[in-house]
């Protein structure tokens, strides 16, 4: 918004008007944007990076301090002035955490073609994180029928999803998350064949052990750190890592060191790091897999989910600490 009033495309008047509930409208001559009414914003740990690197970086990526932060979300389009949007679509993809939000060049967010399925849904499961399952475990990992899958952050908003697209496949499938509440939903809810507490296990590599005498497969790496270290122990010949997300690292001044990358030669491991903003095209191949997979009740997902924009920053910081149970979302207005 400022970027537009600087550019002079946009006066102060204009957001004046805006500001007012009666002529929410995309200000004439702005070109194409649009003007969202946000309903749901998505929490994602991404966002602590971006937030702690806003003082030492210019890049795009980090926050400007003094300006909304921006982040995946569901909203209204109240006005448009993009061809490919009209006022009342439904949509998801990036905005920015207010009640109303001005998106110049809309495109990253994508319309909202099936309603039948909760809306906060594609804040997670059918948005960004849902895709990030979808990429890291079919298009990284190349998965077959019968291979033993680990998932580390399991009961989250990627990871629970990674473990029912296994467990659809036919896999063995075991995750770790921080409680043992969480570790009986992976379970019960979700289907994993074993989970484990990691924060119980001194000895991350036993632990592991117990759980794969005859190694890994396919790990599905959302923590990094001990935990990967510990894999890599224990990858079979020629398998797989999607490097997700480092979670573990995102707070630390100096990332832990891994000791045992000998072992990527020695097992022919292949580790891929990606980035699933590379793969929004991916995203209606997805949908046709995942849609009618939840409509069965084959697929399930639960969410975490605090209420008023205000929530957010409390929501948000959940993440680091594990207490989202689910996929971490702010409900920021009702339709
Ligand atoms: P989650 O919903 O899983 O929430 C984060 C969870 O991480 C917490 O609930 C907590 O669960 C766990 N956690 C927090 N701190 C630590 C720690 N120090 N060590 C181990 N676990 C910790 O988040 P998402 O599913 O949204 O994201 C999962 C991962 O995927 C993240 O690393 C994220 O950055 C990455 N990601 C990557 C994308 C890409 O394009 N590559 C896109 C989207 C996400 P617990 O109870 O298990 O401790």
């Amino acid at each position: 918004l400022r970027d537009l009033v600087e550019s002079g495309s946009l006066k102060e008047s204009h957001m004046l008007l805006m500001t007012g509930t009666a002529k929410l409208k995309v200000p004439e001559g702005s070109g194409n944007v649009v003007l969202l009414k946000n309903l749901f914003l998505s929490c994602n740990p991404s966002m602590g990076v971006r937030m702690r690197n806003m003082k030492v970086g210019n890049s795009a990526l980090f926050f400007k301090p003094g300006l909304p932060i921006s982040g995946y979300g569901v909203a209204r389009v109240l006005d448009s002035g993009s061809p490919n949007f009209k006022k009342g679509d439904l949509v998801w993809g990036l905005t920015t955490w207010e009640e109303y939000s001005l998106i110049i060049a809309p495109g990253t967010l994508f319309k909202i073609e099936h309603d039948d399925i909760p809306l906060s849904y594609y804040a997670g499961i059918l948005g960004m994180p849902g895709l990030t399952a979808y990429v890291g475990f079919f298009e990284i990992c190349s998965p077959k029928k019968g291979e033993t899958v680990f998932i580390s952050a399991a009961s989250g908003a990627v990871g629970q999803l990674v473990g029912q697209f296994a467990k659809l496949l036919g896999c063995y499938v075991v995750g770790t998350a921080g409680t043992k509440e969480k570790v009986n939903l992976l379970k019960s809810k979700f289907g994993f064949d074993e989970a484990f507490i990691y924060k119980d296990e001194p000895d991350l590599d036993a632990a592991i052990k117990r759980c794969f005498p005859e190694g890994i497969d396919i790990y599905l790496d959302n923590v990094g750190g001990r935990m990967l270290d510990a894999v890599l122990l224990n990858m079979k010949i020629r398998g797989r890592i999607a490097a997700c997300g480092m979670i573990s690292q995102y707070n630390l001044d100096q990332p832990e060191g891994v000791h045992n990358l000998m072992k990527i030669i020695q097992k022919r491991i292949r580790i891929e790091g990606f980035l699933t903003t590379d793969h929004f095209h991916l995203y209606p191949k997805f949908l046709e897999l995942v849609l009618p997979q939840i409509r069965e009740g084959n697929i399930h997902y639960l969410e975490d989910i605090t209420n008023g924009l205000e929530s957010g920053p409390g929501a948000l910081v959940r993440l680091f600490s594990g207490r989202n149970i689910g996929k971490q979302v702010v409900a920021v207005a009702h339709e």
